[in-house]
């Protein structure tokens, strides 16, 4: 089984998913609404699993 977010092996302590960062990614797109990874390029992956990361992250 593979991440469905960055598609590195899966965790078995936050599967489907690699790491709690993905979970919260694959959290984020529900609460963000407009979540979209732009390509299969890993770079373009990396990005948006970033600003999905910063939009679940509560601003101080
Ligand atoms: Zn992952």
């Amino acid at each position: 089984m593979t991440c469905p977010i960055c598609r590195k092996p899966a965790d078995p302590r936050y599967r489907p998913f690699c790491s709690k960062r993905c979970a919260d990614v694959d959290l984020g797109k529900w609460f963000g609404g407009d979540y979209a990874v732009p390509s299969d390029d890993p770079a373009d992956i990396e990005e948006a699993v970033e600003a999905a990361t910063r939009a679940t992250q509560k601003p101080h």
